[in-house]
């Protein structure tokens, strides 16, 4: 015997979010069974509202609501150093060091030979568009394979511009992510950056 369309319908659209298979996907569609009719009502217009309202910044790639993030849009911070960083949860996770008053740029990503992904398929243009009066840019990507070449690809195009560019210390374990490191760990592998 066959679940009803609707059934199914759900399951299929669960089954779609990272980390959930088949059986996680048919145990959500059970557990929204049992939810009161306002709680779904609401969190489908939540889903709705964020589809329209979470945009990536003109400027920098991070996310927000309007057309600049808070960071781009707050003229107290320091105009002249960028940090690159792979994706949006690494802004929020160098944002908790607190030292850094500097820009962002999100690159959504890394070169992968495994995913075929190259420097073009990455947030870099706008990078290139916004280097006037950038003193240095900080390469922050994850201290992975895949992080480790975007960097030195990075800072080889950064040189032919003239600017300066370093590389935040090994103090992350080789292969982590910077979302998962602690504020002390990321405060010493910005502090200890290197000229690359
Ligand atoms: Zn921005």
């Amino acid at each position: 015997m066959n679940y009803p369309k609707s059934f199914t319908d759900l399951v299929e659209c669960f089954k779609r979010l990272p980390g959930i298979g088949g059986k996680s996907a048919e145990r959500l569609a059970y557990h929204v069974l049992s939810m009161d009719k306002e709680y779904v009502q609401e969190f489908a217009n939540v889903l709705s509202h964020f589809q329209d309202n979470i945009h990536y910044c003109k400027k920098c790639g991070h996310i927000c609501e309007g057309e600049l993030c808070e960071i781009c849009k707050d003229e107290t911070r320091d105009q002249s150093v960028i940090c690159v960083v792979e994706s949006p949860k690494d802004v929020f996770a160098m944002e908790k060091v607190r030292e850094y008053h500097g820009l962002y740029h999100v690159l959504h990503g890394t070169i992968s030979m495994i995913d075929g992904k190259t420097i073009d398929d990455l947030n870099i243009n706008s990078l290139f568009e916004r280097l006037d009066g950038v003193k240095e840019v900080i390469i922050a990507t994850n201290p992975t394979r895949e992080g480790e070449t975007t960097a030195l690809f990075l800072a080889k195009l950064l040189a032919k511009k003239g600017i300066e560019t370093s590389r935040i210390a090994n103090g992350l374990p080789i292969g982590s992510n910077i979302d998962y490191a602690d504020e002390l760990t990321l405060l010493k592998s910005l502090e200890g950056r290197k000229k690359i």
